[in-house]
């Protein structure tokens, strides 16, 4: 992967970024997602944020690399202190983390969202607390994508600032788009997953050591929900 060729992850995110963005990639690594973007000349400003020092110091090569330093600044900050209400970001980008940091970035960076930047998350698990932030926070789920690279699953949730919506246990679970869908690769994704959960509950009943009921109860729990999808 490099800021010629995405990896079909980033593929599909860069897919859901409006035509003209303003974008802020947030936990941007080596930068390649706002680069790719810009050298098709589809986004128009980015901000490439990054926390840590040693994938800062890779966005800046990249962007300086591609002779972008007018049009991509790579600031060194936490989640959304990268952004300021100059930059008019128009695009969210964060992706490649679980979900529950991507909804920690989100959380603490509440103050700076103004309600009209689409986001675009990938998160690496953890999509049911995700969903739950977004919900409770007025972002409605426009699109959803389930995708398989070298044999992981990746989702893919678009939101926008246009609630209130409320979505049921279930639908925070699974997507509430994917379940409406029922796409061959979801169907496989929770075969997979009820196996698992069907797995670690006969291991939980032949434990020596107590387990904490409410754990095997939300654990059996899900695995109905998912007998119940899959049905
Ligand atoms: N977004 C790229 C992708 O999807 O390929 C890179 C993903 S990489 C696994 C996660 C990146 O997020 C790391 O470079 C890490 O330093 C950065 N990161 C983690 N927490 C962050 C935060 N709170 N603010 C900004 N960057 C963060």
């Amino acid at each position: 992967m490099n800021q010629h060729t995405l990896s079909m992850r980033l593929e599909r995110v860069a897919a859901h970024v409006p035509a003209g963005a303003r974008l802020a990639d947030i936990g941007s690594d080596h930068g390649y997602l706002p680069v790719a973007l810009m050298r098709r000349g589809l986004i128009t400003f980015a901000v490439a944020g990054e926390v840590a020092l040693t994938p800062f110091s890779a966005a800046e090569r990249t962007v300086r690399e591609n002779a972008m330093e007018q049009r991509i600044t790579v600031r060194l900050a936490s989640g959304l202190a990268a952004i300021t209400p100059g930059d008019a970001i128009t695009a969210i980008s964060i992706c490649g983390m679980g979900g529950e940091t991507i909804r920690d970035i989100l959380d603490s960076g509440k103050a700076r969202l103004s309600g009209q930047e689409r986001l675009i998350l990938q998160p690496n698990g953890g999509e049911q607390p995700l969903r739950q932030w977004l919900m409770e926070n007025g972002y409605r789920i426009h699109r959803e994508e389930l995708l398989q690279e070298n044999r992981f699953d990746y989702e893919i949730i678009v939101a926008e600032h246009d609630g209130p919506v409320l979505y049921s246990p279930e639908q925070l679970f699974f997507g509430p788009l994917q379940m409406q869908v029922r796409s061959p690769a979801f169907l496989l994704k929770w075969q997979r997953i009820l196996r698992h959960k069907q797995q670690n509950l006969a291991n939980l009943a032949r434990a020596q050591q107590a387990v904490p009921e409410h754990k095997v109860q939300e654990i059996a729990r899900q695995a109905q929900w998912i007998i119940e999808l899959l049905a």
